[in-house]
């Protein structure tokens, strides 16, 4: 499923029902309520409900323990530990802010 996002991004979002293993994970921490539940009758699997909603955020991604979802942003791939490392840098970045903030109050002192 390709879609433009208003930014002129091209978000496309995928489950793999071969690798889905129906267990909702995926369904609960996306915010934006892209993902829903399909409940079949030989299985349970998680399907894009709204998927003009998804701002490739790839929060989906590091709870899914079988890599089942599928997300590409501008037609590349997003991996698990692309957002792992994304999230990792943006901590850095408060960290530093913080530090420099204590370092300021310090010296103002
Ligand atoms: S987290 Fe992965 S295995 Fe679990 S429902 Fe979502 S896609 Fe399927
Ligand atoms: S990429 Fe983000 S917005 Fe899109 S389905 Fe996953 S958690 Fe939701």
């Amino acid at each position: 499923m390709l879609h433009k996002k208003k930014e002129g991004r091209t978000v496309s979002l995928e489950i793999n029902k071969e690798k889905c293993k129906g267990c909702g994970e995926c369904v609960d921490i996306c915010r934006r309520k892209v993902l829903d539940m399909d409940y079949g009758l030989d299985r349970d699997m998680a399907k894009v409900a709204y998927p003009n909603d998804c701002i490739g955020c790839g929060k989906c991604l590091t709870v899914c323990s079988v890599e089942a979802i599928e997300l590409t942003v501008d037609h590349a791939r997003i991996s698990q530990n692309q957002v792992f490392a994304k999230r990792k840098k943006k901590v850095w970045v408060i960290a530093g802010i913080i530090i420099l903030l204590i370092g300021m109050i310090i010296a103002c002192n």
